[in-house]
């Protein structure tokens, strides 16, 4: 057995993890992709083996084992099927609203059924006209009396129409931007709620992307998370927090195709060898396997620094490290498979086109590269360093 940082205990829920994707999930990945149905078959197994549970800590039903592992589960699943794997990084995604800044009363109703995943949950930020700059959003949330009027729509909400609660971002003071942003709790159910369409698109086909609809929506003022005027600082925490299970979908993307690609070069002949014998292909594999496991270093460091409790603000420029390096890897990687494959790259036979297509959306969403890159400067910026010899300027 290889080097791995993985303790024991971790190894055997990792192994778990990985047989149950190789045998129950990677079958089932080209039937998703092409019907673009959502798997509930996946969401079962995930319930029966307790996978939700690696996100929540033991007093809510979860396993307590930490963020690395559970990065690593999302890694492991996405490798054969990067919808299934954003099943699991949803559910964090949809959870962290509540784990960063629910009530003791809201998170004993609510993280226990998320931990079991009896309930699905989605975190709705974007809108039509606001999707990097957030704090534009234009949902409004009025009080009156003993709940909160909403008005506004949601757009490109990952698992709507298929959630149990969405975390919602609103506005309860249009006037004061950034600080006049509030977050809510909203079942399905609610009159005034609607999911107005869901998107078809390029990847993770079986992940549904809808539109929520708002039309003077009541909510109880007990369903607030937090102060109001909290929300944009939570939506940006929970960010932090989550996209690192956007960087696990784009490493485990990664690997697959890496995987894929060299026992295809390892087989497949031309010029009286097969190709991986050739040194521009060869190399090509090399660089894939080198990108992936540096990419699988920042993440695991993210990881790590969860799981010795580093505080907040030192996460979030190792978050967008992680979410920014993997996801440009899974991109170049599965380009370089499809490539590899040659014409049976572009087939949908092979799964390295699927993988290829689905590696795109970790560039986009849980904020753009383009965005990563303006998070990472800008806490360079705040940083103090010791500077060698005599400075600059
Ligand atoms: C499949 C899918 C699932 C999604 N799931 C969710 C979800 O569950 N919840 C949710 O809230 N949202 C979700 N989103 C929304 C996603 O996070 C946004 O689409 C994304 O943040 C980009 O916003 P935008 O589409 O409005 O692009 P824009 O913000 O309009 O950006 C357009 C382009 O301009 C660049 N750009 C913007 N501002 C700057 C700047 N200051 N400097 C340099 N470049 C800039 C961007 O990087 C991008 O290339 C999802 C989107 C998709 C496609």
């Amino acid at each position: 057995m290889g080097y791995d940082v993985l303790t024991g205990e971790q190894r055997e829920i990792r192994d778990l993890v990985r047989t149950l994707a190789r045998e129950r999930i990677a079958p089932r990945a080209a039937e998703i992709d092409a019907t673009h149905e959502f798997p509930w078959d996946v969401v079962e197994l995930y319930r029966e083996h307790g996978l939700f549970g690696l996100f929540h800590e033991e007093r809510f039903g979860g396993t307590g084992t930490g963020t690395l592992l559970s990065l690593v589960a999302i890694e492991e699943v996405s490798k054969v099927c990067a919808t299934s794997g954003l099943i699991l990084a949803v559910q964090e995604l949809g959870s962290l609203g509540l784990k960063l800044s629910g009530s003791e009363e809201q998170q004993a109703r609510w993280l226990p059924r998320l931990a079991s995943g009896e309930v699905l949950c989605a975190y709705a930020l974007t809108e039509a006209g606001s999707g990097s700059d957030s704090a534009a959003m234009r949902t409004t949330a009025r009080r009156e009396g003993d709940e909160y009027v909403l008005d506004g729509s949601k757009r490109f909400i990952t698992n709507a129409g298929v959630a149990g609660l969405y975390t919602v971002f609103a506005k309860t003071d249009p006037q004061a931007g950034h600080a006049g942003i509030s977050t809510f709790l909203v079942e399905p159910g609610t009159p005034g709620f609607e999911v107005a369409r869901l998107e078809p698109k390029m990847g993770i086909a079986g992940s549904t992307t809808g539109e929520l609809v708002f039309d003077a929506m009541r909510v109880p003022a007990a369903n607030r998370l937090g102060e109001e005027g909290t929300g944009f600082r939570l939506a940006m925490r929970i960010l932090d927090r989550s996209r690192p299970g956007v960087a696990a979908q784009a490493l485990g993307i990664a690997q697959g195709a890496t995987d894929y690609a060299l026992e295809y070069a390892r087989s497949r002949e031309t010029m009286g060898r097969p190709i991986a014998q050739h040194q521009l292909i060869a190399a090509k594999l090399a660089d894939m396997e080198t990108k992936t496991e540096a990419a699988r270093g920042l993440l695991y460091r993210f990881g790590h620094m969860c799981d010795a409790g580093v505080d907040d603000a030192e996460l979030t420029k190792a978050s967008a490290m992680a979410k920014l390096y993997c996801g440009d890897v899974a991109m170049e990687v599965t380009t370089e498979a499809v490539q590899i494959l040659g014409g049976y790259g572009y087939i949908k036979e092979y799964p390295v086109e699927r993988m290829m297509r689905d590696a795109k959306i970790t560039q986009i969403y849980e904020g753009t590269q383009e965005v990563q890159r303006l998070v990472i400067a800008r806490e360079m910026l705040r940083e103090q360093r010791a500077l060698v010899g005599a400075g600059v300027g």
